[in-house]
């Protein structure tokens, strides 16, 4: 069986691979990893990276006898970690790479999930290798998301990532427990997550990172429902990398639910409310309507409505009643009042800073004639 082809993908590596004997990061597993990056990139593939480690990789230089850490030493840790972890991908890599660290909170918040998700696609852009991890230095427990698998999966569906890989030090799912069942069978496919598969993913737990095999099913669940197909693999193994270049799948797909764009212009349409209306002249109707354009600012005539950057808004035409677009709007209602009519290189002068061009960029709108 085939895998499926992707154009961008996210790529979480876990603690067990990164720094597999707790004395700092190892270049072990990495090199075939980095390779595996290379070569996606190469064929014109989008590679965005979720590494965790900060904290295995950390710990070597503050050393703590007992295993269960205080909250402020896994700090520490992680800080010093995430350091030597840039140092050592940025050194497999002839084109640059950039860190972000996030939380749950700053990925729940409108304005900065848009913020992220901006800067994420600049950066793929630019040819920059995206490395994302949790920010542990910072982050309370109620801020977290707490392990990368989920993460991961957060990372994927904010870039509209087709594939999700959580490279890890399992072969993938088993229908039972392989280090109690000799005659546990890796299960290569699974068309739809439900309890059966929950209960097969157990509590298994690694024992470097902080996930096990159930955040990663959660993780593969979120990551179909959002159209996106999710590989759990041995990343231990080189050979796994070779067999996901020849287009197989060595360890277990989750299928993804349905198609991603489809399934994007379904949650534009039917679950986000509009909170207002972005009013158009002619030329930014035929833009939208037969160029596939973007909307720039040049064409706003007037706003309705009181919105935020990132909340979902009507487009129509200033001189009809019927919306023609929904979209999620990269202003705030305040801002577009300002900005209307200008082109974007005047607005620069108003903001202090270059803007975004798009006001709403054509991936997040939907032409509602079209559904
Ligand atoms: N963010 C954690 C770290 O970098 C890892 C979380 C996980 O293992 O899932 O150490």
């Amino acid at each position: 069986m085939k895998a499926p082809s992707w154009r961008r993908a996210v790529l979480k590596v876990g603690s067990a691979l990164i720094a597999p004997d707790e004395t700092g990061v190892s270049t072990k597993y990495l090199l075939p990893i980095a390779r595996f990056i290379n070569e996606c990139r190469e064929r014109g593939q989008e590679v965005v990276l979720v590494s965790s480690g900060s904290v295995a990789a950390g710990r070597k230089h503050i050393p703590f006898e007992h295993q269960k850490l205080p909250v402020t030493v896994r700090k520490a840790m992680s800080a010093v970690g995430q350091n030597e972890m840039m140092a050592y991908w940025s050194r497999f890599f002839d084109f640059p790479c950039a860190q972000l660290l996030m939380t749950h909170s700053d990925l729940r918040d409108r304005a900065r999930y848009v913020s992220i998700k901006n800067t994420l696609n600049r950066l793929l852009e630019h040819n920059v290798l995206p490395v994302v991890n949790e920010n542990d230095a910072l982050a309370t427990d109620e801020m977290k998301v707490g392990d990368n698998d989920n993460l991961a999966a957060m990372v994927a569906t904010l870039v509209d990532a087709d594939a999700l890989f959580i490279c890890s030090d399992i072969d993938g799912l088993y229908d039972a427990d392989p280090n109690v069942n000799p005659d546990a069978k890796k299960i290569p496919v699974v068309e739809q997550i439900d309890e059966s598969i929950y209960s097969l993913a157990g509590g298994s737990v690694s024992a470097v990172g902080t996930g096990g095999m159930r955040t990663k099913v959660e993780a593969a669940e979120k990551a179909t429902s959002h159209g996106i197909d999710t590989y759990i693999v041995n990343g231990r193994k080189g050979e796994t990398f070779e067999s996901l270049l020849q287009g197989e799948i060595p360890g277990t797909l989750f299928r993804r639910q349905s198609d991603p764009i489809s399934n994007k212009k379904h949650w534009l349409r039917h679950t986000l409310v509009a909170q207002g209306e972005v009013l158009i002249d002619e030329g930014a109707e035929k833009a939208l309507l037969e160029n596939g354009a973007s909307l720039l600012s040049s064409g706003i005539v007037d706003v309705q409505g009181d919105f935020d950057r990132g909340d979902a808004v009507l487009v129509r035409s200033a001189n009809d009643t019927d919306a023609i677009a929904k979209g999620i709007c990269q202003y705030s209602s305040h801002e577009l009042m300002h900005i209307k009519g200008q082109q974007t290189e005047d607005i620069a002068e108003q903001f202090g800073y270059s803007p975004i061009t798009e006001v709403i960029h054509r991936d997040d709108l939907m032409i509602l004639e079209d559904s």
